[in-house]
């Protein structure tokens, strides 16, 4: 019998994997990974952007512990020879509409503890980014990139060194509690287990419920597909250039982001997927679609923002439309200087009531079961805090 089992292979059920051996040594450990790869979805499809904590409400949750992982992420890089920089970001505001936003998102980084913000003007966006068009802007030198897949196998060697036990290829279809274990059924045998915490990113909501958690809230994905600049266009950007975020809506907007192997990624767009693991526009699995669209708060989110999701839907298929996103800020580049890139879908939680959930959510209401509910961007940036948290919380709800 397993004391710890943790469903899940992303960076969190990793992160959380290897603090929880790092503080208990002897603690008998196996975590649980259903695609043949780690990091197979989110932590291995995202923009590869080490958040610096601007964007986030002072005092949340998201904020503490973005600004805490970053640091604490550049730092695992660099300790363990994993591809990361820090090449700093602008966020650039090119109307007078988006001014009030870009104040705000600025208050918020110095609140937030973020250093060296500085409020810059067009000359000096131009000594950063020469080719880049803004009204005003926000410079956050410390921002990074990293390979977050190769930080995802250095985290898989440090729980292995720790004798911890990694098993791909094993979904987890069931989970019993028969007196005092919990049984977990995989689509290839069966594990005992003392306590359980699921990472299980789209699929959270369904594990928590598989234990007889709470129906809500419910995971809604996201895809977010990225053009590639072309190796001969790639020298337009010299570091990330963002948008002001629409506040409404947890996604930073479309973005310029070089990653470490020099490739510079343009997007993501955000549509709703058709299905949980729909990564291209064709992929669509009925029952997982129809099962999104009838729940009570995506009803009421596509009655509030149908405008929006049409839109996003048309920049979509329409590559032009998606390059006028980015034209904003860099009006030369062209549809020959890009390519067909990749796509992440985001497991974003939709609350019963139509509302997007922006902070990590946590269950705790089953003993010896801990479910994370919601890890939403930047929890790759913050995963090694959060797994700090989720290793002292879930400690004390294990009674360990
Ligand atoms: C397009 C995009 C861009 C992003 N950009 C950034 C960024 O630049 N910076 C940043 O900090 N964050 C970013 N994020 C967010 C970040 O990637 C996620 O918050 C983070 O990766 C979540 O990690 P996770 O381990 O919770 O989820 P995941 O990486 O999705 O891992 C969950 C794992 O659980 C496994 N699983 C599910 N069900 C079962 C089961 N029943 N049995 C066994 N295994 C199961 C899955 O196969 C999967 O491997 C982005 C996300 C996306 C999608």
């Amino acid at each position: 019998m397993y004391d710890l089992t943790i469903i899940g292979g992303g960076i969190l059920g990793l992160a959380t994997a290897r603090e929880f051996l790092i503080k208990y040594p002897n603690l008998k450990l196996i975590l649980l990974e259903k695609e043949s790869t780690l990091a197979f979805h989110q932590s291995g499809r995202n923009s590869g952007v080490i958040h610096s904590g601007i964007y986030y409400k002072p005092n949340s949750l998201k904020a503490k512990l973005c600004v805490e992982g970053a640091e604490k992420m550049f730092q695992y890089c660099a300790e363990n020879n994993i591809p990361h920089k820090k090449i700093g970001k602008i966020i650039v505001a090119t109307k007078e509409s988006e001014l009030n936003n870009l104040e705000t998102i600025f208050k918020n980084g110095i609140a937030n503890g973020v250093k060296d913000l500085a409020l810059i003007n067009q000359e000096q966006v131009s000594k950063i980014e020469p080719k880049c068009k803004a009204l005003r802007a926000i410079h956050c030198p410390h921002t990074g990139i990293a390979d977050y897949k190769a930080v995802c196998n250095s985290m898989a060697n440090d729980i292995k060194n720790k004798h911890g036990e990694i098993l791909l290829n094993h979904k987890v279809i069931d989970l019993k509690r028969i007196e005092h274990a919990i049984h977990l059924k995989t689509d290839s045998k069966m594990i005992t287990t003392e306590n359980v915490i699921t990472c299980g990113g789209a699929h959270s909501d369904k594990l928590a419920i598989l234990s007889g958690g709470a129906k809500s809230p419910k995971i809604i994905p996201f895809r977010g597909s990225y053009l590639l600049l072309k190796k001969d266009a790639e020298s337009i950007v010299n570091g990330l250039i963002y948008p002001v975020p629409d506040p409404k809506f947890p996604f930073l907007g479309v973005h310029f982001t070089p990653q470490t192997d020099g490739r510079v990624w343009l997007g993501p767009n955000a549509v709703l997927a058709f299905a949980i693991e729909g990564y291209r526009f064709s992929t669509i699995n009925i029952k997982e679609l129809l099962s999104c669209l009838f729940y009570p708060g995506m009803i009421k989110l596509m009655l509030k923002y149908w405008r929006t999701g049409i839109l996003e839907l048309y920049r979509d298929l329409s590559k032009k439309e998606f390059l006028k996103s980015l034209q904003k800020f860099i009006p030369e580049i062209t549809l020959d200087q890009c390519e067909e890139g990749p796509s992440g879908i985001r497991a974003q939680a939709l609350n019963y009531d139509g509302t997007l959930v922006d902070d990590f959510v946590l269950e705790t209401n089953q003993p010896n079961i801990f479910h994370v509910r919601n890890a939403p961007s930047p929890a790759a940036t913050s995963s090694l805090s959060i797994a700090e948290m989720i290793t002292v919380k879930a400690a004390k709800h294990f009674e360990l």
